[in-house]
């Protein structure tokens, strides 16, 4: 599809009323008590025809991802479709293996015994996504749920209404709606689903969101998960390889117009070494994106009209040493570095969620780790230095979901760590293995033999009381 400048208006979305979202989860539960979800072969063959359908709509959520928000093809396989395949890949590969009961040491006080640990399916699932990876940030959670067993039902965000509309789709023309469904609108809609009791939520979103899905989650005890935002440091040494540390800001900064929920949010730089990444930051953004971004086809847009005058309002809160620029009329944001930010400042209140680099400076590595502390856990943290003890004083001192060294986002790529933020920035993590535990409820138990069965235990105790505690000395 030939891609052009000029960008689409989302319409307002068409709600979902309450009848069909009930009917929805009759349908679900009566299915998913049929007992379908627990054949592992029944799940693989799901997956499989996720892989499938994912192939075959793949050029259409790149072109609905450009109208949205012109995604660029690159980053729209990188990290949304591509990401999603490998997630797939592995599942499938592992399932077998991540699904058998696990076999726990015995506590010798129980002997004779085995005791095992049993992944079992909640239920239905709630999968609420967002907007800025829009297919990525829904179907993930998706095969952690397929995988452990559940039924799910899926809400798009309706701020990204062409990628909603092929995920629908794809999912309508793939799944039964009694197993997998997905229920397309806004706030109206989503309180509609929030009202209803599910077996678990996963919600992807902002933390004033957040709290609103976990109240009305509390409402029936439904276990969450929340994956929410924040305010990630990127914080720069003076030992650091300044080059590196600033094409690989530049690059998680900038990525998806920095419409990414781990980018870093802000930097916090030794003030010897401001000047020089300052301008080497610069630098990098001319390369990645040549001398005028807007013409660039590997810079994306803001999504929507509020969020680009949000982040315009926020350009006046420092210096401008990059970028700057804006155009109202295709929602382009230039890449930007802003100097002489201060904390008081608007742009520091709020996770900034756009390509607006705010650059605050510390003198030693404790004030920076206070500034860091005094503030809300964020999502992610990101310490660029050559030197070890730097290092760990950072990891030991301050709290955050997960976050690298020398690098950013790439940690979010490794499947075997589990992805999640902590206190505002969420609770919960996923991707592979964590993701099918997530989804699962782990059910322990105990085998007891019945060849022995000595009488300690049982009433009346007599004087038994010194024998019991010997034995527990001895434990
Ligand atoms: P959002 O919270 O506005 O919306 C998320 C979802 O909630 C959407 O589907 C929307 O329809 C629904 N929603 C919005 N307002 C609602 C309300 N009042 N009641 C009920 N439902 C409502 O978030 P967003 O703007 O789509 O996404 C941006 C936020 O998400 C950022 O804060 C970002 O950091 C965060 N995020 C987090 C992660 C993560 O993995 N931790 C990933 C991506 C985005």
């Amino acid at each position: 599809m030939p891609r052009t400048n000029t960008i689409r208006i989302a319409p307002a979305p068409v709600e979902t009323d309450l009848q069909r979202v009930q009917a929805l989860l009759r349908k679900q539960r009566e299915f998913f008590d049929g007992g379908h979800t627990l054949d592992l072969n029944f799940r693989k063959e799901r997956l499989r025809d996720l892989q499938q359908a994912i192939r075959q709509h793949e050029q259409e959520l790149f072109d609905a991802m450009y109208t949205d928000f012109h995604k660029p093809e690159m980053e729209a396989y990188a990290t949304e479709v591509g990401f999603v395949e490998l997630e797939l890949k592995l599942t499938l590969k592992n399932l077998k293996n991540w699904a058998k009961p696990q076999r726990v040491k015995e506590s010798l006080i129980n002997f004779p015994s085995r005791s095992y640990i049993h992944s079992d399916p909640y239920g239905i699932a709630l999968i609420i996504g967002p907007w800025n990876y829009p297919f990525q940030l829904l179907l993930n959670p998706l095969i952690g749920a397929m995988a452990a067993g559940n039924c799910a039902i899926v809400k798009p965000s309706e701020l990204t209404p062409h990628t909603s509309e092929v995920v629908a789709k794809m999912i309508q023309n793939n799944f039964d709606d009694s197993y997998v469904a997905t229920v397309q609108g806004g706030v109206s809609t989503t309180q509609h689903l929030l009202q209803q009791r599910f077996d678990y939520i996963f919600f992807t979103g902002s933390t004033q969101v957040g709290k609103i899905v976990m109240k009305a989650a509390a409402e029936h005890l439904t276990p969450v998960t929340l994956e929410l935002g924040g305010k990630s440091p990127a914080i720069v040494a003076q030992d650091a390889d300044l080059s590196l540390a600033a094409r690989r800001i530049a690059w998680g900064k900038f990525l998806n117009a920095g419409q990414t929920c781990v980018a870093p949010d802000y930097l916090l730089v030794h003030e010897q070494v401001k000047e020089e990444l300052i301008q080497l930051i610069s630098q990098y953004i001319q390369n990645f994106y040549g001398e005028d971004p807007q013409q660039s086809p590997d810079y994306a847009r803001i999504v929507n009209g509020r969020h680009f005058n949000r982040l315009s309002s926020f350009l006046k809160d420092g210096i401008v040493r990059a970028g700057g620029s804006t155009d109202a009329s295709s929602r382009y944001i230039a890449p930007t570095l802003l100097d002489q930010v201060t904390w008081q400042h608007p742009i520091m209140q709020e996770e900034i969620f756009g390509p607006i680099l705010p650059v605050l400076t510390f003198t030693s590595l404790d004030e920076a780790i206070d500034m860091v502390r005094q503030h809300e856990k964020p999502l992610a943290l990101y310490f660029f230095s050559s030197d070890e003890q730097k290092k760990e004083q950072i990891l030991k001192h301050t709290y955050f979901g997960g976050g690298c060294i020398n690098d950013t986002i790439s940690h979010l790529i490794n499947p075997n760590l589990p992805f999640g933020g902590v206190g505002h920035s969420g609770m919960g993590s996923y991707h592979g293995q964590s993701s099918f535990d997530l989804f699962s409820q782990q059910k322990s138990v105990l085998h007891r033999g019945t060849w022995l069965d000595l009488p300690l235990r049982y009433p009346p105790y007599g004087n038994r009381l010194p024998m019991l505690r010997k034995l527990f000395k001895w434990l």
